[in-house]
């Protein structure tokens, strides 16, 4: 491919922009993980509040149960002590005073239950009101860190766009045939497309240049690809070569 010295330059220009506008791409690119994360923790944390409270309302479920139970069992001790005067034998009185000591018990037992799940549920109720404190306070950090995060995503594109702009003025004076192998290139995982030779070697993967390939790069006259890494090489003007 025959070249002239200002389509290399002109390329190696195109290629400066083109690493503004990576840099900014993969700020763009790593916003939205950052926000799904903020999303994920805060979801974590709602779904430990709401598991808090259904927590309370099972184990009020479960005190209103027992308290029916006990309702019953003192129903049921009241209506067969009402009968005792009824009954004509002992026998029949003495079982009768047995089943009410029974149902007493039984009312007892379950009174006990129900002082259980009381403190259960006043230990539900404080986890059930740390947790809606952590979620509030999650909710209000990760307010303010996804409007920052937004607003540093705006401003990335903002910054994109004008960098994209400026290499898009750049672009002119590179010959097709050139961007085709600057664009391979790039897409084979190689942003540093066109590289200088410093001290005859390519300056990305250091291999040594052979004088007759040296001789064709400093010509400028011609496409010379590096052997080993396949990057373009061009010879880095005086000044560049003093500012670098
Ligand atoms: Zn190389």
């Amino acid at each position: 491919m025959a070249l002239t010295k200002e389509a290399l330059q002109s390329l190696v220009a195109l290629q400066e922009k083109d690493s503004v506008l990576d840099s900014i791409q993969k700020e763009i690119d790593a916003v939205p993980p950052r926000i799904a994360a903020l999303k994920a923790d805060l979801e974590g944390e709602r779904r430990h509040m709401d598991a808090a409270k259904a927590k309370i309302i099972e184990l009020e479920k479960k005190k209103k149960t027992k308290e029916l139970d006990v309702a019953a069992k003192d129903e049921a001790a009241r209506k067969h002590t009402s009968q005792l005067n009824e009954l004509k034998s002992n026998d029949a009185y003495k079982a009768m005073q047995a089943e009410i000591e029974k149902e007493k018990a039984a009312a007892g037992d379950i009174e006990t239950e129900i002082l259980v799940i009381m403190e259960e549920i006043d230990k539900a109720r404080a986890e059930e009101k740390a947790a809606t404190a952590d979620f509030k306070k999650t909710e209000e950090f990760s307010k303010k860190d996804l409007e920052k995060l937004e607003a540093e995503l705006s401003h990335a594109k903002g910054r994109h766009a004008a960098a994209k702009a400026e290499r898009d003025a750049v672009v002119a004076p590179v010959p097709p045939e050139l961007m085709k192998v600057y664009d391979h290139l790039r897409s084979r995982g190689k942003p540093d497309a066109i590289v200088p030779v410093v001290d005859g070697h390519c300056a990305a993967c250091q291999i040594n240049i052979s004088p007759s390939m040296m001789a064709d790069v400093t010509k400028q006259k011609a496409l010379v690809n590096c052997d080993s890494c396949q990057r373009i090489l061009y010879k880095r003007e005086k000044a560049a070569q003093a500012a670098a």
